[in-house]
C-alpha cells in the first residue's frame, strides 16, 4: 500500500510538472509571435493625487493582444528566457510613441510610467536606446517614469546605481514598485537614487486594522524625510484612500478609480475628478 501512494505521488507530481512545462513553452511560442507581429499592447492605469482628485500620470501595463495570460505568468518567463530585453525595449518606444500622439493632438500630457524588470540591466545599450527613442520623437524625459523593484539590487548593487543616476541624469523619475514586499525595504531608501515608493497593494489591503495604521502613517513620514513621493497601489475602497490622504500619501492608484484602460478609453477619464466622483457613489 505504501509503495503504491509513493508511485501515485510520483506520477501525479510527474503529471504536474509536464504540464507546467508544456504551458510554459507554449507561452514562450506566444511571446515569440507576440515580438515578430506587434502582438503585445499597452493598458493605461491612472495615477490620482489625493489632494486635486486629478490624474498625475499613467501607468503602462503590458497585455498579449487576444490573450488571457496575466503579465505575472508571462513576465517571469521572458525574464527567464531573456525575451524581456527586446519585450521592455518595445514597451519603452510604445510608451514614448504615446507621448507624442498626445503631443500631437494636442492634450495636456501626463507622464508615463513604464515598467522595468531587473533582467533588462543586461540590456547594456538601453539608455543609448532609451535617449535616441526621446529624441527622435521630440519627447520630453521628464514624461517618461520608470519602475524597478527592489530585486534589482539584489545582484549587481554598484552596476545597479550607476545605471539609475543615468536614468535620473537624463530628466527620468524612478519609482520603487511593490515596496513594504521585500526584505530590507527601508535601508535601500536611504542610499537609492529614486524619487517615489509605490507602497505594495498587500500593504495598503490591511493597513486599516488598528495597529497597522502607524506603520503606514510612519512609512508616509520616513519617504517625506526622505524627500520621497509616495503613492499607494492597489486602492479599492474609499475608507483606504481617505485615511491615507490623512496620512499624507500623496498619490493613489488602483480600482476605486480605474482599472488599467485601452488607450482609446483614456480620453474619456481624462478630465474626470476622481474625488467628486468616488464621494458621489
Ligand atoms: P505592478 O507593476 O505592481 O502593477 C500593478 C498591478 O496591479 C497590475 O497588474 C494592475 O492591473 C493591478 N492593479 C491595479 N489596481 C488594482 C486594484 O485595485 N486591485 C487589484 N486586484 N489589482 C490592481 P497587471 O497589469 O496584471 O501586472 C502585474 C505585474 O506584471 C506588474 O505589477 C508588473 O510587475 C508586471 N508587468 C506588467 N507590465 C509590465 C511591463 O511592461 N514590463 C515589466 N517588466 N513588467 C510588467
Ligand atoms: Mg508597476
Ligand atoms: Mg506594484
Ligand atoms: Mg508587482
Amino acid at each position: 500500500k505504501v509503495k503504491y501512494a509513493g508511485k501515485n505521488n510520483y506520477m501525479f507530481f510527474n503529471k504536474e510538472m509536464t504540464e507546467k512545462l508544456k504551458e510554459q513553452i507554449q507561452i514562450e511560442r506566444i511571446l515569440r509571435d507576440a515580438i515578430k507581429e506587434e502582438g503585445f499592447n499597452l493598458l493605461y492605469q491612472p495615477q490620482v493625487c489625493t489632494y486635486t482628485g486629478k490624474i498625475v500620470g499613467f501607468e503602462a501595463l503590458l497585455r498579449i493582444k487576444n490573450k488571457r495570460i496575466s503579465p505575472g505568468l508571462f513576465i517571469p518567463i521572458a525574464e527567464d528566457n531573456g525575451m524581456i530585453i527586446e519585450i521592455g525595449r518595445w514597451v519603452t518606444k510604445e510608451a514614448i510613441n504615446q507621448i507624442r500622439t498626445w503631443k500631437k493632438i494636442g492634450v495636456p500630457i501626463k507622464p508615463i510610467a513604464i515598467n522595468f524588470s531587473a533582467k533588462q540591466l543586461n540590456d547594456s545599450n538601453y539608455i543609448a536606446f532609451l535617449k535616441d527613442q526621446l529624441k527622435e520623437n521630440n519627447v520630453e524625459a521628464k514624461h517618461i517614469e520608470i519602475e524597478i523593484t527592489e530585486s534589482i539590487f539584489l545582484d549587481k548593487k554598484e552596476e545597479t546605481i550607476v545605471f539609475l543616476n543615468q536614468l535620473k541624469n537624463l530628466g527620468i523619475k524612478i519609482a520603487l514598485d511593490d515596496f513594504g514586499t521585500g526584505y530590507s525595504s527601508l535601508s535601500y531608501l536611504t542610499f537609492l537614487p529614486v524619487d517615489k515608493i509605490k507602497l505594495d497593494k498587500s500593504l495598503c489591503d490591511k493597513f486599516l486594522e488598528l495597529e497597522h495604521i502607524s506603520v503606514m502613517d510612519n512609512i508616509i513620514s520616513l519617504a517625506h524625510s526622505l524627500k520621497l513621493e509616495v503613492l499607494a497601489e492597489g486602492i479599492e475602497n474609499i475608507e483606504q484612500f481617505k485615511r491615507l490622504k490623512l496620512g499624507g500619501c500623496n498619490y493613489v492608484q488602483g480600482y476605486l478609480f480605474s482599472k488599467p484602460v485601452e488607450v482609446m478609453e483614456v480620453a474619456k477619464i481624462y478630465n474626470d475628478n476622481f474625488l467628486e466622483k468616488i464621494i458621489k457613489d
